[in-house]
């Protein structure tokens, strides 16, 4: 998403800039996505939502991101729907193909399997898909499966820390989803979601019930909670209440980890009626590489999208939003530098 902005503004900014793209396709994860683009409708519900995250970034997505979809939007870029269901933010949903075809004839020049030693913009999406960094940075209780596009495996993060990047606040966090402990494939992504937690007792392997409180409307808690616990493992249980709800039946149906009560590694609640074990899916890494309000992660380097951290730490907003503002203003900030 970040590299196909950056280089779609630089284009029309007058610039002839070349994408080069790791993998077989373009979009990355945004591809993958639901595709909703979104900010908090109120200012302080973002501070309040993620209150550890760079106040001047958050700003700043807050402030210029109606800017860009309006932008995409000129592009011809399709529109699903033009708010996000959701009473306390507002966006829109695209349709992840037609913004992928749109921001890629904008951009121009897209090389497939190519990559380059002297990126001006990294937009590599974040860490996630390299086992070794999320060990070392996130340090989970068991290795997570990966829910997210198979390239973003680190490389602007190594490549801008050896050029003088600093690192972001929020390294040990991501967003994700608690999804079944079992394979899936990338169409599965979204409705294999155990997206329920709020109305589950959830237990680790050792039977201890390790989340206390509510679980955010997001999940993203209870998902990084889950990662903390022993193989980053966790078991959902419901009552016959929690079973009532249409949604969570349906996303329970698909779960091949459902599992009779009686058979799970430690006694169930007498209620119980059915338990899933669930395994974080990681989407995209929240820590990054830090940056200012222009994109700028070191002399003449710029970053932008998961590459960055610092902007949703404690909470979670729209990774999309982010890589669309700082996108456009990395290409700005580039241009400027030269
Ligand atoms: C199932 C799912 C649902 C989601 N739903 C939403 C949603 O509704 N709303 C939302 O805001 N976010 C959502 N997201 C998250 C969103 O997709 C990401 O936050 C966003 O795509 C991040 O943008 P990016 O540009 O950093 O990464 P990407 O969009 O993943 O793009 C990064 C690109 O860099 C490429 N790359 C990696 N390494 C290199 C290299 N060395 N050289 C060249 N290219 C490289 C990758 O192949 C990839 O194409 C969802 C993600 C998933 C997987």
């Amino acid at each position: 998403m970040a590299g196909l902005c950056a280089a779609a503004h630089a284009r029309a900014l007058g610039a002839t800039p070349v994408v080069y793209e790791k993998g077989a396709r373009a979009g990355g994860s945004m591809l993958l996505s639901s595709c909703v683009i979104w900010r908090f409708r109120e200012w302080d519900d973002y501070r309040a939502e993620c209150p550890t995250g760079d106040e001047r970034l958050q700003r700043t997505v807050w402030e210029r991101l109606d800017d860009g979809i309006a932008w995409l939007e000129s592009l011809g870029a399709p529109v699903v729907r033009h708010e996000t269901g959701n009473p306390r933010t507002i966006g829109k949903r695209f349709d992840p193909r037609g913004l992928t075809e749109v921001l890629v004839a904008a951009a121009g020049d897209v090389r497939l399997e190519e990559t380059t030693d002297e990126p001006a913009i990294l937009a590599t999406g974040g860490f996630q898909g390299s086992p070794e960094l999320v060990a070392e940075h996130i340090d989970p209780g068991g290795r997570l499966r990966l829910r997210a596009n198979p390239w973003s495996t680190g490389d602007g993060l190594r490549y801008g820390l050896d050029r003088g990047a600093q690192l972001s606040a929020g390294m040990n966090e991501f967003y994700g989803r608690n999804m079944p402990d079992a394979d899936f494939t990338e169409a599965q992504f979204v409705p294999l979601a155990q997206l329920y937690g709020r109305v589950a007792r959830v237990f680790n392997e050792r039977g201890e019930e390790f989340f206390g409180g509510e679980v955010s409307w997001s999940e993203n808690d209870l998902v990084q909670a889950t990662a903390r616990q022993p193989d980053a493992l966790a078991w959902y249980l419901l009552d016959n209440a929690g079973f009532a709800d249409a949604e969570v039946k349906t996303r329970l149906a698909l779960a091949s980890t459902r599992t009779d009560p009686a058979k799970l590694p430690f006694a169930a609640p007498p209620d119980t009626i059915v338990a899933v074990r669930v395994k974080p899916g990681i989407t995209h890494t929240i820590g990054g590489l830090r940056i200012d309000e222009h994109a700028r992660a070191a002399d003449g380097l710029y970053a932008a999208g998961a590459d960055v951290g610092g902007i949703s730490t404690g909470g979670y907003a729209s990774g999309l939003a982010a890589a669309l503002v700082f996108g456009r203003i990395a290409a700005e900030s580039a241009l400027d530098s030269l």
